[in-house]
């Protein structure tokens, strides 16, 4: 009822065109709804809380790739190790550990992108430039010792501000652009490619500076209280 199909289907014709990579965010949305877009041809879908997705994973079909998109805490990582595609938001080393071990634990081995504070706000999560060199330089050491086997550093995300002004959010962007240019072009970094900027009001600006994978919620799902 509430899902709206028609945005779905442009947008998905949009970023397939243009090789964009679309995460349908269906937090706090009820399963029928994830379903309604999985049987129009959707696999990709993004959620926020380890035990929301829990439950959904349980009962939806086993060919989504889920996208834990949220601020995940070291403690959770166990519940969603088994089956997540990629997790989005790796903010700290002591995480990137923790997700480690316990894909270890499942002989797998686990995307994730570490998440870069490019916002004004003060509130969102992430490294900053300087933890962003300093977090790649040790996981590089560490691979080199044949630790952290079991994460794979794909890419970065970041949420811009929350604003109107789109001059400031396209800036955002480009500077993610850029950081992320940085290490992808770096020899030996091929899996180094996702970019995932873009959420429902500014993923047109996210792709014009570069995004390969955009996170979209209200539009397709109707807005969240
Ligand atoms: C909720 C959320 C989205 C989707 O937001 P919309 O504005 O509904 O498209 C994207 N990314 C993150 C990290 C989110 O928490």
């Amino acid at each position: 009822m509430a899902v709206n199909t028609k945005a779905y289907l442009e947008i998905n014709e949009q970023l397939q065109s243009q090789q964009v990579t679309l995460v349908a965010v269906s937090k706090t949305k009820p399963v029928s709804d994830i379903q309604e877009l999985y049987d129009l041809g959707q696999r990709d879908f993004g959620e926020n809380y380890v035990q929301e997705l829990v439950e959904k994973q349980l009962i939806l079909p086993n060919d989504i790739r889920w996208h834990f998109i949220g601020h995940l805490q070291s403690n959770k990582v166990k519940y969603i190790a088994p089956y997540v595609h990629l997790i989005h938001g790796v903010d700290s080393y002591k995480l990137l550990l923790e997700i480690d071990k316990q894909a270890k634990k499942l002989d797998r081995t686990i995307n994730c992108l570490l998440q870069v504070h490019v916002a004004e706000e003060e509130t969102k999560f992430g490294f900053n430039e300087l933890e962003l060199m300093e977090a790649m330089e040790a996981i590089h050491k560490y691979k080199l010792l044949n630790q952290l086997q079991n994460v794979q550093v794909a890419g970065l995300m970041a949420m811009a501000s929350n604003t109107d002004n789109t001059e400031q959010i396209s800036k955002e962007f480009a500077y993610l652009k850029m950081l992320f240019d940085h290490f992808a072009t770096k020899p030996g970094n091929d899996q180094f490619r996702t970019l995932s900027m873009g959420m429902s009001s500014d993923y047109q600006l996210a792709i014009a500076e570069g995004s390969n994978l955009v996170r979209i919620g209200s539009l397709l799902f109707g807005t969240r209280q």
